[in-house]
């Protein structure tokens, strides 16, 4: 949750570029390109959108580096995924091995390091897929649920509603929350980072039916519920790449 953002446009010597600039209770001008290459900028209100520009202005080397590696960096394993047996992927910061197995009922099981996609048809892809992706959702609602529980007990002291869960897959963030109606959504790629990482994720949102925005009490209530969110942030950022 945030205040408000507004697209703008600069004129920089790279031509124009568009901006999201959003105003918020920070202290400083904060400029980052995102995996879309989108720009956004976040600056405190009292400062003019005159030095914002030239701010950005200064920034214009960080921005054309950035914009050039999401641009051209590869695509992830998982946007690459054929569902065959030999396939690795992901889970709670280990490898876990795909195996396609020919059967006469249709299910997905997990047994330590290997994944049973068990298919009818194993030439077909789509099913294949489908089988994948409900084991998937029941991982990520089970870890999720438990990790939730975990980090509720931590807040005991403001009595809140128990959230409900909702999975997204998403590219440019890993969780939201709605304050009002109670609800988080996490997104399903968590899955793949140590649990820490997850707890980080969910303590964030948890923080945010206190306090809605990103302000210095927010803050001040993360470090003492999660004291070692910033480490945890930085495992995640660097070991799954939205
Ligand atoms: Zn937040």
């Amino acid at each position: 949750m945030a205040g408000v953002k507004e697209k703008h446009t600069v004129l920089t010597s790279d031509g124009a570029q568009d901006y999201i600039l959003e105003r918020k209770n920070v202290k400083n001008i904060n400029l980052r390109v995102k995996p879309d290459c989108t720009i956004y900028v976040s600056a405190p209100n009292r400062v003019s959108v005159r030095e914002i520009e030239s701010f950005i202005r200064s920034r214009s080397r960080y921005i054309r580096r950035a914009t050039e590696y999401f641009r051209t960096r590869p695509k992830t394993e998982r946007t690459e995924l054929k569902y065959v047996s030999g396939e690795k992927i992901k889970l709670l910061g280990t490898d876990v091995e795909i195996k396609v197995v020919q059967d006469t009922s249709e299910y997905s099981e997990r047994d330590g390091s290997n994944l049973y996609i068990h298919v009818k048809d194993k030439d077909n892809e789509e099913r294949r897929k489908k089988l994948f992706s409900a084991w998937l959702d029941e991982i990520c609602r089970e870890i999720f649920t438990e990790v939730m529980h975990d980090v509720y007990e931590k807040f005991s002291e403001y009595s809140l509603m128990f959230p409900q869960l909702k999975l997204r897959t998403m590219t440019s963030r890993w969780g939201s929350c709605h304050p009002y109606k109670k609800i988080i959504t996490l997104n399903r790629r968590l899955i793949e980072a140590p649990r820490h990482c997850i707890e980080q994720v969910v303590a964030h949102e948890f923080c945010h039916f206190v306090h809605p925005d990103h302000s210095k009490d927010f803050y001040a209530l993360l470090q003492r519920i999660y004291p070692e969110w910033r480490y945890s942030k930085a495992v995640l950022e660097s070991l799954v790449v939205l």
